[in-house]
């Protein structure tokens, strides 16, 4: 496969809807939407949402009079001319719907869907989150239809905060990926490396420093392959390929790796099917950087 292909199916990333950003601030239009018959509302507390699974998994919206008293925030709008707004609180009670949360329902609902409930859990933990202004502490105001928070006593302006992560699949001249542990996984699971950029730092340089740290690799040829939202809580996951040398010694740092080896296509299937590893869900950027590389779906990974 050509270095230069993109990802081609992220969970996250399917959101149909325009964002009519240009209308958060327009009251008038904001109004008229809320009180439209057809509009429809995803209510979020503590980042779950009302799902049912019968006949697909789908995000059950209810309308705006049956919606909670919460924060408002405008998520977009579809083709027809509905409107769809996320309202957090405590979610209704509606027969023969669950709550579900982004991890567990982000990879199976549809592209409309896991785009509403992707933008609506992320902004319902930054407003839980980030009440207080930074500056002087006081309770800020919420505007922009549910986009930013202003400080009502200097003034200040806080917009829904983002944390940028590099997650890279590193691979060496035989065309083998390195699959690492992290501290707190279980034994079987395996994955790529990863971690948060840094201030003053470029993406290119965030992928070379995580990977020297985590284990004592230097990498070149750092290449951008795709992003999608990780709002678990806030980050934006953007994926990298990196190649390196595989013959120079691995030195996992014992605080991030517990361990750290090179995978042929072959023996990566061999691991899963002998049930000695486990690898990234459907809804991670990772298992799509992997199956970019290996070329298929992998054996035993969840359905979609
Ligand atoms: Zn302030």
């Amino acid at each position: 496969m050509a270095d230069t292909a993109p990802l081609e199916w992220l969970a996250l990333a399917r959101g149909t809807l325009d964002r009519v950003a240009l209308n958060r601030r327009d009251d008038a239009w904001l109004d008229a939407a809320w009180a439209a018959p057809d509009t429809r509302v995803v209510v979020v507390d503590d980042g779950r949402a009302l799902v049912t699974y019968e006949p697909d998994p789908s995000l059950v919206l209810v309308s705006p009079d049956q919606a909670p008293d919460g924060d408002r925030w405008l998520l977009g709008e579809d083709e027809a001319g509905t409107v769809y707004f996320g309202v957090s609180g405590e979610l209704p009670t509606i027969e023969g719907t669950g709550t579900a949360g982004l991890r567990r329902v982000g990879a199976i609902l549809g592209d409309r869907d896991s785009g509403l409930i992707t933008h609506a859990v992320a902004l319902e933990h930054w407003h839980r989150t980030h009440r207080h202004c930074p500056r002087c502490g006081t309770v800020t105001r919420v505007t922009s239809a549910g986009h930013v928070r202003v400080c009502p006593e200097d003034g200040s302006q806080h917009f829904p905060r983002v944390d940028p992560a590099v997650i890279m699949l590193v691979t060496d001249e035989n065309d083998r990926i390195l699959l690492a542990r992290g501290p707190q996984w279980p034994a079987d699971r395996r994955s790529i490396l990863a971690g948060f950029v840094e201030p003053g730092e470029s993406l290119e340089q965030a992928v070379a420093r995580e990977v020297h740290e985590e284990v004592g690799l230097p990498v070149r040829d750092v290449r951008y392959v795709g992003s999608q939202p990780w709002p678990l809580p806030q980050s934006l996951m953007l994926g990298f390929t990196a190649t390196t040398d595989g013959d120079t010694p691995l030195r996992p740092d014992p605080e991030e790796i517990l361990d750290a080896a090179w995978y042929t296509r072959a023996e990566l299937r061999a691991a899963i099917d002998a049930g000695d590893l486990v690898a990234p869900g459907p809804l991670s950027i990772a298992a799509q950087l992997i199956i970019r590389w290996y070329g298929d779906q992998l054996p035993k990974m969840q359905p979609f």
